[in-house]
């Protein structure tokens, strides 16, 4: 019988996960002079570097340039033509450093913060197992805390013929390196229109298939109504309120067959399913502390996982903000409150023993932006959400067209705003952009909702001329203008 060596090791923090969140856990905590180390079964960098943000972004970013230069008179005719879709996959896997992480061991070297390769489980308070690839087992103590930011994983519905049909989920395709003649979308979230975007730019024929009634549901209602049409304009077929009912591929290979409610059949040559994200939590030990085994983590507003004192859920997993720069907000945070709690800060009878360690951005001011043509961006609340909340709002909209900048970036912008308004105290409860290069107006709204900064203050807030922030004159002067229906 062969006996299994396990070898023990002690640190103030051990972080399961090693995606952009696990990391600035790391890096908050040991900045505070903690020692830390971090175990990661796949690649450091996580799902964000490798099969989402990154290579998504590298695969759009030639897709919007064209598109915005095809609207500039004089430039126009210099930008006809397809993409290189061999170019284009060139530098998206340049980006995402040929799936290769030596830039991220370098950096963990660099400060001194130990990386354990393999699977790892908890296994009882305090403690984390892993086992290596190459057999070799490693057990690590924390004397402070065990933060899991093991992110999501891609959904696939429980649908006949499906995993027979062997579809793509996100990381198939941020990493495919063949455009498919005809692609089949299914969901009409962020990853389904965003991913409708680039491979229809790239050369495929786009059909989605979207069960609601609208592209991006969680934007306020115009956004996903300008999405569609523009895809539609450009020959993509955008079908909603349909009902995936089987998917049949033959051997496993040749076309797909989606088969609609109803029996319609759509045939393509790749799937996508973009229909959602599941926590990765079936098989990290969570049983041997009383948790639910492949559940989403509660947490408190410092991270900490509702009814222990030493586990953190950070990122992803926790469910509360699905987006790379909510989860590295929620590090910084919950690094904090790791570090002020080692230093004695406070008890767990404390309720709020982080002090200002508090995640309140999550609640109330996500930012998102959506790298479709023409962009969405959006952060807060929309106005339904607002008044689901029982505020007293108006919304204040704006054709972003009326904005000398907007005709200068682009001939004939079309492009929309809104700003949702609390009645009561005059701040911003949420703001909306929809239209070309709107993802980079999104941070000013993101500090006024988020510093809840006085509509009277905003006025002084200048935006340069002629720049497409001038929209934010417009939606003060319409906000100005308007009855107060109250
Ligand atoms: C197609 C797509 C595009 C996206 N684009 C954007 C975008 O533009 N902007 C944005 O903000 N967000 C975007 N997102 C969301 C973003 O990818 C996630 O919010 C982000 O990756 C979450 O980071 P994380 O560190 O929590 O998890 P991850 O990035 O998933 O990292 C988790 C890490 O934990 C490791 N791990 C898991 N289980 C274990 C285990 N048991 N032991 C050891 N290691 C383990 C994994 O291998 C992984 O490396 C996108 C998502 C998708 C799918």
């Amino acid at each position: 019988m062969t006996r299994t060596v396990e070898n023990e090791h002690e640190y103030d923090v051990v972080v399961l996960g090693a995606g952009p969140v696990g990391e600035n856990v790391v890096d908050r905590v040991r900045a505070a002079g903690l020692t830390a180390a971090i175990v990661e079964a796949e690649l450091l960098g996580g799902e964000c570097s490798y099969w989402a943000c990154m290579p998504s972004k590298a695969l759009l970013r030639p897709v919007l340039a064209r598109s915005d230069a095809r609207k500039v008179p004089g430039l126009r005719e210099a930008v006809y033509g397809p993409l290189d879709a061999l170019d284009v996959f060139a530098h998206r896997d340049e980006t995402v450093g040929h799936w290769k992480d030596d830039g991220q061991v370098d950096w963990l070297d660099s400060i001194g913060v130990p990386v354990y390769r393999g699977h790892g489980r908890v296994r009882g308070p305090r403690r984390v197992a892993v086992d290596g690839p190459e057999g070799e087992h490693h057990v690590l103590t924390a004397r402070h805390a065990v933060a899991v930011c093991i992110g999501s994983r891609a959904v696939l519905p429980p649908l006949p013929g499906l995993t027979g049909a062997r579809p793509w989920t996100s990381r198939e395709a941020t990493s495919a390196d063949r455009v498919p003649g005809r692609l089949v979308v299914v969901g009409g979230g962020v990853v389904g229109v965003e991913m409708a975007t680039a491979w229809h730019a790239l050369g495929s024929h786009v059909t989605m298939l979207v069960r609601g009634d609208r592209l991006l549901p969680r934007m306020e209602p115009f956004v996903g109504e300008r999405v569609a049409e523009a895809l539609r304009a450009r020959g993509a077929d955008v079908r909603t309120g349909v009902s995936v009912e089987a998917v049949v591929r033959d051997g496993g290979t040749g076309p797909v067959t989606v088969v609609l409610e109803g029996g319609e059949t759509v045939e393509g040559d790749e799937v996508l399913f973009a229909t959602g994200r599941a926590p990765r939590t079936d098989d990290i030990g969570l049983e041997t502390v009383g948790l639910e085994p492949g559940s989403w983590l509660d947490v408190d507003d410092s991270l900490r996982v509702t009814g222990t004192d030493w586990l953190y859920a950070v990122g992803d997993v926790n469910h509360r903000a699905l987006l790379t720069h909510q989860g590295k907000y929620q590090a910084r945070i919950a690094g904090a409150a790791i570090a002020a709690r080692a230093d004695g800060g406070g008890g767990s009878e404390d309720p709020a023993p982080w002090g200002p360690h508090a995640a309140t951005a999550d609640h109330a001011a996500v930012p998102q932006v959506v790298f479709c043509d023409p962009e969405a961006a959006a952060v807060g609340l929309s106005l339904a959400e607002a008044e689901r909340a029982g505020h007293r709002v108006r919304a204040v909209d704006v054709d972003m067209s009326s904005v000398a900048g907007a005709g200068l970036y682009a001939h004939g912008y079309r492009g929309a705003a809104r700003l949702v308004v609390d009645l009561e105290r005059e701040v911003l409860l949420g703001a909306t952009f929809v239209g070309p290069a709107v993802g980079e107006l999104l941070h000013a709204a993101t500090v006024a909702v988020t510093a809840e900064v006085p509509v009277s203050r905003l006025w002084h807030a200048v935006p340069s001329y002629p720049t497409l922030s001038e929209v934010w004159l417009r939606l003060l002067e319409a906000y100005r203008d308007g009855a107060d229906p109250a």
